[in-house]
Protein backbone atom coordinates (compact mmCIF):
# COMPACT_ATOMS: atom_id res chain seq x y z
CA UNK A 1 0.00 0.00 0.00
CA UNK A 2 1.37 3.59 -1.16
CA UNK A 3 2.32 5.61 2.07
CA UNK A 4 1.65 9.47 2.76
CA UNK A 5 3.72 10.23 5.53
CA UNK A 6 5.85 13.47 5.52
CA UNK A 7 7.17 11.93 9.33
CA UNK A 8 8.83 8.61 7.35
CA UNK A 9 12.43 10.80 7.60
CA UNK A 10 12.22 11.96 11.42
CA UNK A 11 12.62 9.51 14.48
CA UNK A 12 9.67 7.82 16.29
CA UNK A 13 9.87 9.80 19.23
CA UNK A 14 9.73 12.98 16.77
CA UNK A 15 6.77 11.90 15.18
CA UNK A 16 5.19 10.64 18.67
CA UNK A 17 5.34 14.30 19.73
CA UNK A 18 4.47 16.24 16.82
CA UNK A 19 2.60 14.34 14.88
CA UNK A 20 -0.98 16.10 14.90
CA UNK A 21 0.47 18.50 17.83
CA UNK A 22 0.95 21.22 15.27
CA UNK A 23 0.29 24.77 17.29
CA UNK A 24 -3.69 25.89 17.49
CA UNK A 25 -3.99 27.82 14.24
CA UNK A 26 -6.23 30.13 16.01
CA UNK A 27 -4.44 31.00 19.87
CA UNK A 28 -0.83 29.25 18.89
CA UNK A 29 -1.32 26.86 22.01
CA UNK A 30 2.10 25.15 21.99
CA UNK A 31 0.27 21.74 23.20
CA UNK A 32 -3.30 20.37 21.66
CA UNK A 33 -6.68 22.06 23.49
CA UNK A 34 -9.60 19.79 23.92
CA UNK A 35 -12.77 20.45 21.67
CA UNK A 36 -15.24 19.38 23.74
CA UNK A 37 -18.20 20.74 22.01
CA UNK A 38 -20.61 18.32 20.23
CA UNK A 39 -22.04 20.54 17.79
CA UNK A 40 -19.73 23.12 15.57
CA UNK A 41 -21.43 26.37 14.18
CA UNK A 42 -22.42 26.67 10.61
CA UNK A 43 -21.31 30.01 8.73
CA UNK A 44 -22.98 28.92 5.24
CA UNK A 45 -26.26 27.64 5.09
CA UNK A 46 -25.63 25.38 1.70
CA UNK A 47 -22.16 23.64 3.13
CA UNK A 48 -22.94 19.78 2.94
CA UNK A 49 -21.65 17.49 5.62
CA UNK A 50 -18.98 15.26 4.16
CA UNK A 51 -16.71 13.09 5.50
CA UNK A 52 -14.45 14.64 3.24
CA UNK A 53 -15.26 18.35 4.75
CA UNK A 54 -14.48 17.11 7.99
CA UNK A 55 -10.93 15.16 6.65
CA UNK A 56 -9.68 18.54 5.24
CA UNK A 57 -10.79 20.48 8.47
CA UNK A 58 -12.92 22.61 6.28
CA UNK A 59 -16.28 22.45 8.57
CA UNK A 60 -17.19 20.19 11.81
CA UNK A 61 -20.85 19.58 12.00
CA UNK A 62 -21.48 17.38 15.16
CA UNK A 63 -18.63 15.60 17.55
CA UNK A 64 -20.05 12.21 16.23
CA UNK A 65 -18.82 12.82 12.65
CA UNK A 66 -15.22 14.35 13.47
CA UNK A 67 -14.04 16.44 16.16
CA UNK A 68 -10.90 18.62 15.84
CA UNK A 69 -8.92 16.83 19.24
CA UNK A 70 -9.79 13.44 17.82
CA UNK A 71 -8.38 14.33 14.49
CA UNK A 72 -5.19 15.38 16.07
CA UNK A 73 -5.26 11.60 17.56
CA UNK A 74 -5.90 10.10 14.24
CA UNK A 75 -3.00 12.53 12.44
CA UNK A 76 -0.41 10.66 15.14
CA UNK A 77 -1.59 7.40 14.78
CA UNK A 78 -1.48 7.12 10.79
CA UNK A 79 2.00 8.84 11.06
CA UNK A 80 3.21 6.33 14.02
CA UNK A 81 2.13 3.13 11.80
CA UNK A 82 3.27 5.22 8.82
CA UNK A 83 -0.32 4.90 6.97
CA UNK A 84 -2.19 7.50 5.53
CA UNK A 85 -5.55 7.47 7.37
CA UNK A 86 -6.54 6.63 11.10
CA UNK A 87 -10.43 6.14 12.76
CA UNK A 88 -10.50 6.36 16.06
CA UNK A 89 -13.20 4.46 17.99
CA UNK A 90 -14.40 4.73 22.22
CA UNK A 91 -12.68 1.16 21.96
CA UNK A 92 -10.37 -1.50 20.58
CA UNK A 93 -13.73 -3.79 20.40
CA UNK A 94 -15.52 -1.07 18.64
CA UNK A 95 -12.80 -0.87 16.08
CA UNK A 96 -12.81 -4.11 15.63
CA UNK A 97 -16.31 -4.53 15.47
CA UNK A 98 -16.57 -1.64 12.54
CA UNK A 99 -14.20 -3.20 10.51
CA UNK A 100 -15.70 -6.60 10.73
CA UNK A 101 -19.16 -5.03 9.98
CA UNK A 102 -17.08 -2.85 7.02
CA UNK A 103 -15.35 -5.77 4.89
CA UNK A 104 -17.54 -8.39 5.31
CA UNK A 105 -21.46 -9.68 4.26
CA UNK A 106 -23.19 -12.34 4.88
CA UNK A 107 -22.14 -15.75 2.98
CA UNK A 108 -18.42 -14.01 2.78
CA UNK A 109 -15.72 -15.95 4.46
CA UNK A 110 -13.17 -15.02 7.43
CA UNK A 111 -9.93 -16.58 8.79
CA UNK A 112 -8.85 -15.35 12.15
CA UNK A 113 -6.49 -16.30 14.64
CA UNK A 114 -7.32 -19.39 16.62
CA UNK A 115 -6.13 -17.39 19.97
CA UNK A 116 -6.94 -13.86 20.49
CA UNK A 117 -8.54 -11.32 22.59
CA UNK A 118 -11.13 -13.16 24.44
CA UNK A 119 -13.88 -10.09 23.34
CA UNK A 120 -12.49 -10.29 19.80
CA UNK A 121 -12.52 -14.07 19.88
CA UNK A 122 -16.59 -13.68 21.29
CA UNK A 123 -17.60 -11.69 18.59
CA UNK A 124 -16.43 -14.16 15.82
CA UNK A 125 -18.06 -16.57 17.91
CA UNK A 126 -21.39 -15.29 18.38
CA UNK A 127 -22.62 -12.40 16.35
CA UNK A 128 -20.55 -12.78 13.39
CA UNK A 129 -21.62 -15.97 12.28
CA UNK A 130 -25.26 -15.17 13.25
CA UNK A 131 -25.10 -12.60 10.07
CA UNK A 132 -24.58 -15.30 8.09
CA UNK A 133 -20.82 -14.83 7.63
CA UNK A 134 -18.43 -17.79 8.07
CA UNK A 135 -15.54 -17.72 9.94
CA UNK A 136 -12.79 -20.59 10.59
CA UNK A 137 -10.67 -19.98 13.55
CA UNK A 138 -6.64 -21.10 12.58
CA UNK A 139 -3.44 -21.36 14.22
CA UNK A 140 -2.12 -18.72 12.26
CA UNK A 141 1.42 -19.68 13.26
CA UNK A 142 0.83 -22.69 10.97
CA UNK A 143 0.78 -21.25 7.12
CA UNK A 144 -0.02 -24.64 6.30
CA UNK A 145 -3.25 -24.40 7.84
CA UNK A 146 -3.86 -20.71 7.16
CA UNK A 147 -3.11 -21.75 3.11
CA UNK A 148 -5.69 -24.86 3.58
CA UNK A 149 -8.48 -22.05 5.33
CA UNK A 150 -8.52 -20.16 2.17
CA UNK A 151 -12.20 -19.98 0.35
CA UNK A 152 -13.10 -18.46 -2.66
CA UNK A 153 -14.86 -16.44 -0.37
CA UNK A 154 -12.40 -15.34 2.08
CA UNK A 155 -12.67 -11.53 2.34
CA UNK A 156 -10.41 -11.15 5.21
CA UNK A 157 -7.44 -12.91 6.88
CA UNK A 158 -7.63 -11.70 10.29
CA UNK A 159 -4.44 -12.03 13.03
CA UNK A 160 -3.26 -10.50 16.01
CA UNK A 161 0.30 -10.56 17.01
CA UNK A 162 1.60 -11.30 19.92
CA UNK A 163 -1.59 -12.72 20.58
CA UNK A 164 -3.42 -12.25 23.83
CA UNK A 165 -2.58 -14.17 26.35
CA UNK A 166 -0.43 -16.34 25.60
CA UNK A 167 2.19 -14.37 23.53
CA UNK A 168 2.27 -16.26 20.20
CA UNK A 169 3.51 -14.56 17.24
CA UNK A 170 2.07 -14.54 14.09
CA UNK A 171 4.24 -14.22 10.87
CA UNK A 172 3.03 -11.39 8.89
CA UNK A 173 4.35 -11.04 5.71
CA UNK A 174 4.02 -14.70 5.09
CA UNK A 175 -0.05 -14.36 6.23
CA UNK A 176 0.26 -11.28 3.62
CA UNK A 177 1.30 -13.26 0.63
CA UNK A 178 -1.29 -16.12 1.40
CA UNK A 179 -3.94 -13.44 1.26
CA UNK A 180 -2.72 -11.37 -1.45
CA UNK A 181 -2.45 -14.93 -3.67
CA UNK A 182 -6.32 -14.98 -2.13
CA UNK A 183 -7.18 -11.67 -3.12
CA UNK A 184 -8.05 -11.34 0.62
CA UNK A 185 -7.24 -8.47 3.27
CA UNK A 186 -5.52 -8.63 6.22
CA UNK A 187 -6.14 -7.39 9.44
CA UNK A 188 -3.74 -7.45 11.86
CA UNK A 189 -4.50 -6.30 15.89
CA UNK A 190 -1.09 -5.03 16.89
CA UNK A 191 -2.12 -4.19 20.15
CA UNK A 192 0.59 -5.87 22.44
CA UNK A 193 3.53 -4.61 19.16
CA UNK A 194 2.96 -1.11 18.78
CA UNK A 195 4.01 0.67 16.53
CA UNK A 196 7.29 0.87 18.11
CA UNK A 197 7.64 -2.88 17.73
CA UNK A 198 5.95 -3.42 14.58
CA UNK A 199 4.87 -1.45 11.67
CA UNK A 200 2.08 -3.96 9.53
CA UNK A 201 1.53 -1.34 6.88
CA UNK A 202 5.07 -1.15 5.43
CA UNK A 203 4.64 -4.83 5.28
CA UNK A 204 1.79 -5.50 3.32
CA UNK A 205 -1.35 -5.25 5.93
CA UNK A 206 -4.23 -3.41 5.11
CA UNK A 207 -5.62 -2.98 8.23
CA UNK A 208 -3.55 -2.50 11.51
CA UNK A 209 -6.36 -2.07 14.95
CA UNK A 210 -5.02 -1.01 18.40
CA UNK A 211 -6.56 -1.00 21.38
CA UNK A 212 -5.68 2.47 22.42
CA UNK A 213 -6.50 1.44 25.88
CA UNK A 214 -3.43 -0.14 26.51
CA UNK A 215 0.51 1.07 25.56
CA UNK A 216 -0.87 3.51 23.73
CA UNK A 217 -2.58 5.51 26.28
CA UNK A 218 0.02 3.94 28.87
CA UNK A 219 -1.20 5.46 31.64
CA UNK A 220 -4.84 3.10 32.35
CA UNK A 221 -6.85 5.82 32.26
CA UNK A 222 -8.86 6.19 29.08
CA UNK A 223 -10.08 3.47 27.04
CA UNK A 224 -10.25 4.23 22.93
CA UNK A 225 -9.48 2.16 19.72
CA UNK A 226 -8.45 2.64 16.19
CA UNK A 227 -8.20 1.41 12.49
CA UNK A 228 -5.66 2.57 10.45
CA UNK A 229 -4.93 1.95 6.66
CA UNK A 230 -5.63 3.73 3.71
CA UNK A 231 -6.86 6.66 2.72
CA UNK A 232 -9.38 5.59 0.82
CA UNK A 233 -10.68 2.50 2.87
CA UNK A 234 -10.25 4.84 6.05
CA UNK A 235 -13.04 7.18 4.54
CA UNK A 236 -14.92 4.57 3.22
CA UNK A 237 -15.13 2.74 7.01
CA UNK A 238 -15.80 6.49 8.31
CA UNK A 239 -19.24 6.97 6.01
CA UNK A 240 -20.36 3.74 8.07
CA UNK A 241 -18.85 4.39 12.13
CA UNK A 242 -21.44 7.53 11.29
CA UNK A 243 -23.53 5.02 11.58
CA UNK A 244 -22.68 3.15 13.93
CA UNK A 245 -21.44 5.95 16.51
CA UNK A 246 -18.62 4.28 18.56
CA UNK A 247 -16.92 7.18 19.07
CA UNK A 248 -14.47 8.23 21.27
CA UNK A 249 -14.71 10.78 23.93
CA UNK A 250 -12.53 13.90 22.69
CA UNK A 251 -11.41 13.76 26.10
CA UNK A 252 -10.20 10.61 26.19
CA UNK A 253 -8.53 11.09 22.64
CA UNK A 254 -6.55 14.29 24.31
CA UNK A 255 -5.24 11.81 27.31
CA UNK A 256 -4.63 8.93 24.91
CA UNK A 257 -2.70 11.66 22.42
CA UNK A 258 -0.71 12.69 25.51
CA UNK A 259 0.15 8.97 26.33
CA UNK A 260 1.53 8.54 23.19
CA UNK A 261 3.75 11.85 23.06
CA UNK A 262 6.16 9.18 25.21
CA UNK A 263 5.27 5.77 23.50
CA UNK A 264 8.90 5.02 22.45
CA UNK A 265 10.74 6.26 25.22
CA UNK A 266 7.84 4.26 27.71
CA UNK A 267 8.28 0.97 25.10
CA UNK A 268 12.05 0.92 25.62
CA UNK A 269 11.92 0.99 29.54
CA UNK A 270 9.07 -1.69 29.26
CA UNK A 271 10.91 -3.71 27.52
CA UNK A 272 14.17 -3.57 29.72
CA UNK A 273 12.00 -4.49 32.54
CA UNK A 274 9.87 -7.73 31.05
CA UNK A 275 13.19 -8.67 30.16
CA UNK A 276 14.55 -8.48 33.99
CA UNK A 277 11.33 -9.95 35.23
CA UNK A 278 11.29 -12.93 32.22
CA UNK A 279 14.88 -13.62 33.68
CA UNK A 280 13.96 -13.44 36.70
CA UNK A 281 11.11 -15.65 36.84
CA UNK A 282 12.58 -18.03 34.46
CA UNK A 283 14.84 -18.93 37.54
CA UNK A 284 11.88 -18.99 40.20
CA UNK A 285 11.37 -22.89 41.45
CA UNK A 286 7.74 -22.42 40.99
CA UNK A 287 7.86 -21.17 37.17
CA UNK A 288 7.91 -23.68 34.99
CA UNK A 289 7.37 -21.99 32.07
CA UNK A 290 8.28 -18.21 30.92
CA UNK A 291 6.82 -17.18 27.49
CA UNK A 292 8.12 -14.15 25.92
CA UNK A 293 9.73 -12.84 22.70
CA UNK A 294 12.90 -11.06 24.27
CA UNK A 295 13.81 -14.63 25.45
CA UNK A 296 15.90 -17.10 23.22
CA UNK A 297 13.31 -20.19 24.83
CA UNK A 298 10.51 -18.66 22.89
CA UNK A 299 9.71 -20.64 20.24
CA UNK A 300 9.73 -17.72 17.83
CA UNK A 301 12.83 -16.43 18.94
CA UNK A 302 13.68 -16.21 15.46
CA UNK A 303 10.24 -14.24 13.91
CA UNK A 304 10.45 -12.21 16.92
CA UNK A 305 13.78 -10.89 16.15
CA UNK A 306 12.58 -10.50 12.67
CA UNK A 307 9.02 -8.62 13.17
CA UNK A 308 9.74 -6.93 16.31
CA UNK A 309 12.19 -4.14 16.89
CA UNK A 310 11.01 -4.05 20.45
CA UNK A 311 9.74 -7.42 22.29
CA UNK A 312 7.20 -4.89 24.04
CA UNK A 313 6.26 -5.78 28.09
CA UNK A 314 3.64 -8.84 28.08
CA UNK A 315 4.76 -11.92 29.59
CA UNK A 316 3.04 -15.44 29.92
CA UNK A 317 3.63 -17.61 32.63
CA UNK A 318 3.28 -21.02 34.02
CA UNK A 319 3.39 -22.04 37.48
CA UNK A 320 3.04 -25.04 39.63
CA UNK A 321 -0.35 -24.99 41.59
CA UNK A 322 -1.20 -22.19 39.87
CA UNK A 323 -4.80 -21.66 41.71
CA UNK A 324 -2.90 -21.23 45.31
CA UNK A 325 -0.12 -18.49 43.56
CA UNK A 326 -3.53 -16.66 42.11
CA UNK A 327 -4.78 -15.93 45.28
CA UNK A 328 -1.90 -15.04 46.79
CA UNK A 329 -1.05 -12.77 44.28
CA UNK A 330 -4.93 -10.87 44.85
CA UNK A 331 -4.16 -10.84 48.60
CA UNK A 332 -0.22 -9.88 48.72
CA UNK A 333 0.88 -8.13 46.08
CA UNK A 334 1.49 -4.76 46.73
CA UNK A 335 3.66 -2.91 43.73
CA UNK A 336 2.05 -5.58 41.30
CA UNK A 337 -2.25 -4.86 40.78
CA UNK A 338 -3.98 -8.00 40.33
CA UNK A 339 -6.61 -6.91 37.32
CA UNK A 340 -7.10 -7.25 34.15
CA UNK A 341 -5.57 -4.98 30.90
CA UNK A 342 -2.49 -4.20 30.34
CA UNK A 343 -0.24 -1.65 28.88
CA UNK A 344 0.00 0.78 31.79
CA UNK A 345 2.67 2.36 33.87
CA UNK A 346 1.44 0.18 36.36
CA UNK A 347 2.67 -3.60 36.41
CA UNK A 348 -0.30 -5.47 36.28
CA UNK A 349 -0.91 -9.60 36.74
CA UNK A 350 -3.79 -11.84 35.84
CA UNK A 351 -4.43 -15.85 35.84
CA UNK A 352 -6.41 -17.44 33.20
CA UNK A 353 -7.57 -20.55 33.54
CA UNK A 354 -7.42 -22.98 30.18
CA UNK A 355 -10.57 -25.09 30.75
CA UNK A 356 -12.58 -21.73 31.41
CA UNK A 357 -11.10 -19.46 28.50
CA UNK A 358 -11.16 -22.42 26.02
CA UNK A 359 -15.07 -22.52 26.79
CA UNK A 360 -16.13 -19.18 26.92
CA UNK A 361 -14.02 -17.73 24.45
CA UNK A 362 -12.37 -20.17 22.06
CA UNK A 363 -13.63 -22.95 19.97
CA UNK A 364 -11.26 -24.80 18.88
CA UNK A 365 -10.09 -28.71 17.75
CA UNK A 366 -8.70 -31.25 19.58
CA UNK A 367 -5.17 -29.68 17.87
CA UNK A 368 -5.62 -26.30 18.51
CA UNK A 369 -6.50 -27.48 22.05
CA UNK A 370 -3.41 -29.38 22.28
CA UNK A 371 -1.44 -26.01 20.68
CA UNK A 372 -3.11 -23.27 23.19
CA UNK A 373 -2.27 -26.21 26.10
CA UNK A 374 1.29 -26.42 25.32
CA UNK A 375 1.82 -22.69 26.10
CA UNK A 376 -0.83 -22.25 28.63
CA UNK A 377 -0.73 -25.35 30.50
CA UNK A 378 -3.98 -25.81 32.64
CA UNK A 379 -3.79 -21.93 33.21
CA UNK A 380 -1.37 -19.48 32.72
CA UNK A 381 -0.63 -15.93 33.92
CA UNK A 382 -0.81 -12.74 32.06
CA UNK A 383 1.97 -10.48 33.06
CA UNK A 384 2.25 -6.59 31.93
CA UNK A 385 5.21 -5.54 33.19
CA UNK A 386 4.72 -1.72 34.31
CA UNK A 387 7.66 0.63 34.52
CA UNK A 388 8.39 0.76 38.41
CA UNK A 389 11.53 -0.49 39.28
CA UNK A 390 12.31 -4.18 38.12
CA UNK A 391 13.72 -4.77 41.17
CA UNK A 392 10.48 -3.72 43.47
CA UNK A 393 8.15 -5.79 40.72
CA UNK A 394 10.24 -9.01 40.72
CA UNK A 395 10.39 -8.89 45.14
CA UNK A 396 6.51 -8.34 44.89
CA UNK A 397 6.23 -11.50 43.11
CA UNK A 398 8.72 -13.82 45.23
CA UNK A 399 7.28 -12.28 48.77
CA UNK A 400 3.62 -13.28 47.24
CA UNK A 401 4.39 -16.35 45.72
CA UNK A 402 6.06 -17.70 49.26
CA UNK A 403 3.07 -16.89 50.68
CA UNK A 404 0.92 -19.06 48.61
C1 LIG B 1 -7.74 -5.09 25.18
C2 LIG B 1 -7.63 -5.62 23.82
C3 LIG B 1 -8.64 -5.38 22.89
C4 LIG B 1 -9.92 -4.67 23.24
O1 LIG B 1 -9.71 -3.34 23.52
P1 LIG B 1 -10.73 -2.44 24.42
O2 LIG B 1 -10.12 -1.08 24.30
O3 LIG B 1 -10.67 -3.01 25.80
O4 LIG B 1 -12.06 -2.56 23.80
C5 LIG B 1 -8.44 -5.85 21.61
N1 LIG B 1 -7.33 -6.52 21.27
C6 LIG B 1 -6.35 -6.78 22.15
C7 LIG B 1 -5.15 -7.54 21.70
C8 LIG B 1 -6.47 -6.33 23.46
O5 LIG B 1 -5.48 -6.63 24.34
Amino acid sequence: MATNNSYVSQGMQTTAIHAGAEPDSATHASSPSIVMASSFVVKDATTPFSPENVEEQEAFFYTREGNPTVQRLEKKLAALENAEACAAFGSGMAAISALMFYLLKPDDHVIMSDVAYVGAAELMKGLVPSLGIKVTRVDTTDLTAVQNAVLPETKLIHIETPCNPIVRLTDIKSIVDIACAAGAKVSVDSTFATPVATRPIELGVDFVIHSLSKYLCGHGDAIGGAVIGSRNEISNLRDLVIHLGGVISPFNAWLIMRGITTLPIRMKAHEDNALKVARFLEEHPKVKRVIYPGLPSHPQYELAKQQMRNFSGMIAFQTSEPLSIAQAFAKHLKTIHYAVSLGHQCSLIYYVPTDEILQTSFALTEAQVNSYRSYAGDGIFRFSVGLEDAEDICKDLDLSIAKS
